[in-house]
């Protein structure tokens, strides 16, 4: 059984999902007018998690992800800049170019990542007219108002506005998240569903509407994306921990508002990663990019696996010693699998002084069925993967287990954790490598030192060499 934490009734809850077998998520993709940064990444990892473990319960998982290329302002309040125009100013390039630009970045950046692409891309800006039906369903439902700057959203017009937060009021809203109050704004929780363009000003990025010339508010993008692929309610509606307050508990008022339904049955959101204790922003100076990991030598991967040490819901701090040590056990962690890899001929499996480790622990009561079991209650208990990976380096350590086993174990392990297990041999050593080391393995076996030593001469003239490990050989590039 999946369980998962509902932020919506703050329970972990068995996963139901609307239709057999299969699963519908939305996530909130990037506002690309900037790279994406080590923060982002976690909750996107996160995701790719929740959607790993979906696809290894047999669900058919239909992902879909935005990308938010307008309508997206410097500051929650409504205020500030379109991100995308500021980005244009700051390139000398059009708010398209820039767009196009960050959004390509990410798409990389997910691949090196492991992260899988969803299935369904949307652009905001192609979605203009779908959401104008939606103000205008919202407007004849009388849930709108117009101000000098645009059209606004009433929020005391909901019984239920802030659900997903505890249904704090209004009131209350002020004095937490909001600062800025826009003049003309009813209450402090209004918030702007089309913004018109000031007179006198052009911007790059705006369309005609019932209400004049503008652009739409960040939050109506999300409802008409996640609804027009997926229906409402769908399953999985998840995002950064920093979207409970504003952006999703706007989009389920205007779902509420124009459909009367909850949007999604599930609300799943990933919390900060920090670094060094502190918040992650552009004007502290901290943002760290996949670039930056790699003029340091740190991989893509060494970050997943940093990631998969904490569980989503817990904070995380950044700091390049703990990412440094993440490689460092990536490293160990490939060296294993290369060891447990050539580990796989009968010969390598029997020990001298005891009974043959064979492939009757693969039976339903002997220890790969049990860490198997573990493994599938740890993912399916809310994702939770600092136990699957402690798990995981408890089966490398098992002296119960052979080398195959714990090979196959680890694979397996790896349709979730996605750190490239399965690419190891065929990146780093060719097979015909590894099959000198099998016949080495097997003159030791036979006590033949001539024999061996002589291959192992061999294996060393084409660059590689031989460590004798406790449980059996390990090549690695000289
Ligand atoms: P944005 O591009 O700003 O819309 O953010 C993209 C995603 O990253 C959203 O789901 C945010 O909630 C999430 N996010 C932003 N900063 C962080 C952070 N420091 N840690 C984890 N997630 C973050
Ligand atoms: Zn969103």
């Amino acid at each position: 059984m999946l369980k998962l934490y509902n932020t919506l009734t703050r329970k972990k809850e068995e996963f139901r999902p609307i239709k057999p077998e299969t699963a519908g998520i939305y996530a909130c993709g990037p506002t690309v007018y900037w790279f994406a940064h080590v923060g982002n990444f976690r909750t996107y990892f996160f995701e790719d998690i929740l959607k790993r473990v979906l696809l290894y319960n047999n669900y058919a998982v239909k992902h879909v992800m935005n990308i938010t290329d307008v309508g997206h302002l410097t500051s929650d309040a409504d205020t500030g800049e379109d991100k995308l125009e500021k980005g244009a100013q700051r390139e000398n390039k059009t708010a398209w170019e820039v767009a196009d630009f960050y959004t390509r970045h990410f798409q990389n950046d997910l691949k090196s990542l492991n992260i899988q692409e969803p299935a369904i891309w949307v652009k905001a800006t192609d979605t203009i007219k779908e959401q104008i039906d939606l103000i205008k369903t919202l407007e004849q439902k009388g849930f709108t108002y117009q101000i000098s700057d645009g059209v606004y959203f009433d929020t005391s017009k909901l019984k239920n506005y802030g659900a997903l937060w505890g249904n704090k009021k209004p009131a209350e809203l002020k004095a937490g998240a909001r600062v800025e109050m826009m003049e003309g704004k009813k209450h402090p929780s209004d918030f702007a569903l089309w913004k018109l363009t000031p007179s006198g000003v052009k911007r790059q990025m705006e369309w005609d509407s019932p209400w004049g010339r503008g652009f739409p508010g960040w939050h109506t993008e999300c409802v008409v994306m996640s609804i027009n692929n997926l229906g409402i309610p769908f399953d999985i509606h998840c995002g950064g921990i920093d979207h409970i307050q504003i952006h999703h508990t706007n989009e389920i008022a205007q779902a509420q508002g124009a459909y009367g339904k909850m949007m999604a049955n599930y609300w799943m959101h990933g919390e900060f990663l920090n670094i060094e204790g502190g918040k992650i922003s552009k004007s502290a100076g901290n943002i760290i990019t996949l670039e930056k990991l790699a003029q340091k030598g740190l991989s893509p991967l060494s970050l997943r696996y940093l990631f998969l040490t904490a569980h989503y819901k817990a904070k995380l701090d950044f700091s390049w010693k703990s990412l440094e040590a993440s490689q460092n056990a990536l490293q160990n962690l490939r060296a294993k699998i290369l060891q447990f890899k050539a580990d796989r001929t009968p010969e390598n499996v029997i020990k001298a002084d005891g009974p043959a480790r064979s492939d009757s622990h693969s039976d339903a009561g002997g220890p790969l069925a049990a860490y198997r079991k573990k493994f599938l209650e740890f993912i399916n208990d809310d994702l939770n993967m600092p136990k699957a990976l402690a798990l995981m380096w408890q089966a490398i350590n098992d002296p119960d287990m052979a080398g195959k086993e714990k090979y196959s174990l680890i694979l397996d392990m790896d349709k979730i954790f996605a750190l490239d297990l399965d690419k190891i041999e065929a990146e780093n050593i060719p097979p015909k490598i590894l099959s000198l080391a099998e016949e080495r393995e097997k003159c030791r076996q036979a006590k033949d030192w001539q024999g061996a030593d002589k291959i192992r001469a061999e294996i060393e003239k084409q660059g590689f060499r031989i460590e004798d490990m406790a449980d059996g050989p390990l090549v690695k590039k000289a």
